[in-house]
């Protein structure tokens, strides 16, 4: 392992936090009795993570996924794979149906629609080439299940609700095929409701126009089908009216604690306290920008690297511009102090403060601009079950944060369907 380790607690505990830790009133992992003297043996991770089912609520797939341009069945240069997967111990993973945002006409809707077919065909190529690694799972059974066989198992999630058009009966469709839960929103308002990052060029307002008449009845097809409502990148009014409205619980698939890291991208207390009163999980996210502040020499670095090998974008990028892009972008994170595995553990123990263990996960956005030193693909996962042991969540906690907790509200997103 390259990453360098950090002491215990980096995190200040705020002194009420202490005494209502010190008298067992907030249900966290700080229980002196269980909490190692030194430094958690790699090994004890290891064998922990083992133990556990763990779910990472959020991966993206690359272009030309399950071709043999990229296939997932064989150590790629992805961030996430199957042989990754093992490696790291991780146990399921939603993989993502992700579509940009693009303009809210009925060409951009078909635009839109014809993407996001082509991820969940890739996604289907994954299952259907490796069925003895893998498999599709649509209920927290069948997740439970493929674990139990020693398979991996792949669920789905819509990333950005705008390829359903002005198509709401699209929703069964979808739920048919497996999707199980749908992101309202991506980078800029769409016909559902406001982004949490409005996008200027697609003429979007600065202020979060609210969830609309359209966004409404999504929400109402999302509960029907039996579908999570997700809520990341959801602009704040947005994501309160939805969350309101929902008759099941909610989830963020991929943010992190506006209180530790403030970014347009992560909760405030009160959107936390939303996702707990709807019984949802807020799942944290390893994305460095949103985890912490960036070394600004990294991040001129990067704008540098950017100007030289994808000037014309990431799509229009060769393979070896790609490669020296990312050579370059490693060599700056080994120069300069990177953002942690433990930086991203803040966000998990101020969640859980926040709103109690049974309400926080943890996701990645592997292969969508997610990861951080020490868990920057999937066969480093354990070393994030190694930061939770340090800080002395037991087994029990650190299993619902790593799936648990996501399971039972699908299993209740699931039985309120109907
Ligand atoms: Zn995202």
């Amino acid at each position: 392992m390259t990453y360098r380790t950090t002491p215990a607690r980096p995190f200040p505990l705020p002194l009420r936090m202490v005494s209502l830790l010190a008298t067992g009133v907030l249900a966290t992992g700080a229980q002196a009795a269980q909490c190692p003297s030194g430094d958690v043996a790699e090994a004890d991770a290891w064998a922990l993570q083992s133990r556990i089912l763990s779910v990472d609520s959020h991966i993206d797939i690359g272009e030309h996924y399950a071709t043999s341009k990229l296939d997932p069945g064989g150590f790629t240069t992805a961030q996430n794979d199957l042989p990754k997967m093992r490696a790291g111990g991780l146990s399921a993973a939603f993989l993502i149906v992700f579509t940009p945002q693009g303009t809210l006409d009925e060409a951009g809707f078909g635009r839109a629609r014809a993407f996001a077919e082509d991820k969940y065909q890739a996604i289907m190529r994954l299952v259907r080439a490796y069925p003895a690694q893998v498999g599709l799972a649509t209920t927290p059974g069948e997740v439970r299940a493929l674990h139990a066989q020693g398979r991996r198992a792949v669920l789905l999630g819509m990333e950005n609700a705008y390829p359903l058009g002005n198509r709401i009966e699209d929703v069964a469709l979808w739920a048919k095929r497996g999707v199980r839960y749908v992101g309202l929103t991506h980078l800029g308002h769409n016909q559902f409701g406001g982004s949490s990052n409005p996008d200027r060029k697609l003429g979007d307002a600065p202020d979060d126009p609210g969830l609309t008449d359209a966004g409404k009845a999504l929400v109402q097809a999302l509960n029907a089908n039996g579908i999570m409502v997700d809520v990341s990148h959801v602009g704040r009014r947005t994501m309160l009216e939805a969350t309101r409205l929902s008759r099941a619980p909610v989830i963020a698939s991929h943010s992190g604690a506006r209180a530790v890291r403030d970014n347009l991208r992560n909760l405030d207390d009160e959107q936390l306290d939303a996702i707990r009163d709807s019984g949802g999980v807020a799942q944290m996210v390893a994305y460095r920008d949103y985890v912490a502040e960036i070394d600004p020499a990294i991040r001129k670095g990067v704008g540098e690297l950017a100007a030289t090998y994808l000037s014309k974008g990431w799509l229009e990028a060769t393979p070896e511009q790609l490669a020296a892009f990312k050579a370059g972008v490693l060599d700056l994170r080994q120069k300069y102090p990177d953002v942690t595995v433990a930086q991203f553990v803040d966000h998990i123990d101020y969640a859980v403060r926040r709103i109690g263990i049974g309400h926080v996960g943890i996701s990645s956005d592997f292969d969508g601009g997610g990861g951080v030193q020490g868990w920057d693909d999937a066969a480093q996962t354990a070393n994030v079950t190694r930061e939770l042991m340090r800080r002395c969540y037991t087994e029990k906690q650190i299993a619902a944060l790593w799936g648990g907790n996501l399971l039972r509200v699908m299993g209740e997103v699931e039985a309120l369907a109907r």
